[in-house]
This record gives C-alpha cells, sequence and structure tokens, in this order.
C-alpha cells in the first residue's frame, strides 16, 4: 500500500491543506455508475452527482431522461433504463409470476412468457435472451417439437432429462388449472343468466304495474296538486316535471314540481327525495318519454300504412 507522507502541524502550509480536503472530497464523492439493464447496452449515468443536483463528471453520464424501475419487475431490486430503451422496456416490461405449483416464471408485456423455472434468478438470464431476439441480435429460438433438436439418449444428463420432466408436469398442470378455471366460468355465467332471467321478469312485472297506477291518476278527474298526500303520489307516480327529451315548451311545464313543493311547503329534503324516488320509478316505469316515444312509434306505423 502506498501512503501519503504526512506532514507534521508545525510544518504545514495553507496551500497543503486545501489540497487535503480537495482529495478527501474526491474520495467521498466519488462517481457511482449505473449501467442500463438492456443487455449490450453500454450506457451508464453517475447517480451520485444526479441525485445531489451537480453537473455530472462528463455531459454523457447525465441521468436526464433515465427510468427507474420499481417493485414488481424480475428484478427484485429494481435497476435503471436509459433513454434509447425506455420505449423497448415499455413493451416487454417482464413482470415476475410465482406460479401455482412454486415455479417462476415472467409475464412480458408483450405476452411472451417462458417455461416455468425452479430458481427465479434464473427470469434475469432469460428476459435478457428474449430482448436480444425481438432486436433481432440473436436468432429464433427453434420450436421444441423440432426432431432436429431432440437430444438423443446418449447425449442425455440427469438434468436435461429433469428439464423435460418439468416441462411435461408444468404443461399438465396448466391442463388442469385451465379445465378448473373453465369451469368456475361456466358456473358463474350460468348463475348469472339465472338471476338475470329473474331480474328481467322482475322488473318486467314491476313495469306493468306502476303503468296501471300512472294510468289511473292520470285518467282521473281529480286536481292531484290540491292534497298533500296526493301532491306526493303524482310526484313520485308520474312526475309534475315533463320527462319527455325534447325543446321544453310553454305547455309541458318542465319546472311544475318546484311550483307544487313551493305551495306544500316541502323542505329541500323532502323534495330532493322526491326526486330521487321520481328518477328510480321513471326508470323501472313508463315516463313521459316512454310514452311520446311510443305515440311517435305508431304515427310513423300509421303513416307507413297510409
Ligand atoms: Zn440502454
Ligand atoms: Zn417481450
Ligand atoms: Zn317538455
Amino acid at each position: 500500500m502506498i501512503l501519503e507522507p504526512r506532514a507534521p502541524l508545525t510544518e504545514l502550509t495553507e496551500d497543503q491543506l486545501t489540497s487535503l480536503y480537495d482529495r478527501v472530497d474526491a474520495f467521498t464523492n466519488r462517481p457511482s455508475y449505473r449501467n442500463c439493464l438492456i443487455p449490450g447496452c453500454m450506457k451508464q449515468f453517475d447517480s451520485i452527482s444526479w441525485m445531489s443536483g451537480d453537473p455530472p463528471p462528463r455531459p454523457e453520464l447525465s441521468g436526464k431522461g433515465w427510468h427507474t424501475l420499481g417493485s414488481g419487475s424480475i428484478f427484485p431490486a429494481g435497476g435503471h433504463i436509459c433513454p434509447d430503451h425506455a420505449p423497448l422496456l415499455r413493451e416487454h416490461f417482464p413482470r415476475r409470476l410465482q406460479l401455482p405449483n412454486g415455479r417462476w416464471s415472467i409475464d412480458c408485456a408483450c405476452e411472451w412468457t417462458p417455461t416455468p423455472q425452479r430458481w427465479h434468478g434464473v427470469l434475469k438470464a432469460l428476459w435478457e435472451q428474449h430482448i436480444l431476439t425481438v432486436t433481432d441480435v440473436l436468432p429464433e429460438a427453434p420450436p421444441l417439437t423440432d426432431p432436429e433438436h431432440r437430444t438423443p439418449l446418449a447425449d442425455l444428463d440427469d438434468n436435461t432429462l429433469a428439464e423435460l420432466y418439468d416441462r411435461l408436469w408444468d404443461a399438465e398442470g396448466e391442463l388442469v388449472d385451465a379445465r378448473e378455471a373453465g369451469r368456475a366460468v361456466f358456473l358463474a355465467y350460468e348463475q348469472q343468466r339465472k338471476l338475470t332471467g329473474e331480474q328481467a321478469t322482475l322488473l318486467a312485472s314491476v313495469h306493468n304495474a306502476l303503468y296501471s297506477l300512472r294510468s289511473n291518476l292520470v285518467k282521473s278527474s281529480r286536481d292531484w296538486s290540491l292534497e298533500r298526500t296526493d301532491a306526493w303520489l303524482w310526484a313520485l307516480l308520474v312526475g309534475w316535471d315533463c320527462e319527455e327529451e325534447h325543446q321544453h315548451g310553454e305547455d309541458c311545464e318542465p319546472g311544475a314540481f318546484d311550483d307544487v313543493a313551493k305551495a306544500h311547503r316541502w323542505s329541500d329534503i323532502r323534495i330532493e327525495l322526491a326526486r330521487k324516488h321520481r328518477s328510480v320509478l321513471a326508470q323501472a316505469g313508463p315516463n313521459d318519454e316512454t310514452e311520446a316515444a311510443a305515440a311517435r312509434a305508431a304515427m310513423l306505423d300509421k303513416d307507413a300504412r297510409r
């Protein structure tokens, strides 16, 4: 080890002291380079100057535009991506998958997923190989069933045989999973279909009941605005305001409810409640718009027959 000769305090000059401090600073603030995760990429940035907001030691070491990987990827400790490779990472973001059988795989954003592995550390290398393949640095992998790539018995070792069995087990495991998932979806669908049918029947009956109530009110000669209870019934079953989807005019009184509410001194809460109930019943049963639509359809029908 080469050690700096130490000057005793009595002989130390101002210049020597400044130089000593400068060198200590240089050692404590040594640049710390971060590399891009994309294999073959030589770009780096200096995280020390970037974090402290100081200018980088060289312009090309600036952290501007670099992306930092959060959790959930196959890089548990995170990582960095240079500005040039940010779009590539977005297209091939490697989400780490732990399968029910305890194995590890990758859910790449491009939908590529490798054969499940026993150790998650292998995933990084597999993804790098995938990146090199999609960027045309490596040739496409041969298909697994290609007879030319089958290993003859003589070349088989314990590892390659285990790999073959693993692959078979994974395929079998996936088949069982898929069958169970399919069954669950089918049962949920059946349940939903039954429920939807029941709801539709109920809704049709409610519609008919409301239609009957509404017709009785509309056809009666009574002034439904005079009595409090009458006014409330009309507010819920027919609605005081015009509900037709058109340009409201003089004859349809779009703000009639305000006048009735004022006449009976209904509180804001009561008015709001009436509006809420009416909007529900207007959806479940007849309203001005459905009746107007029926009338329009009948008119068109008559015109067509003429
Ligand atoms: Zn890069
Ligand atoms: Zn991908
Ligand atoms: Zn109107």
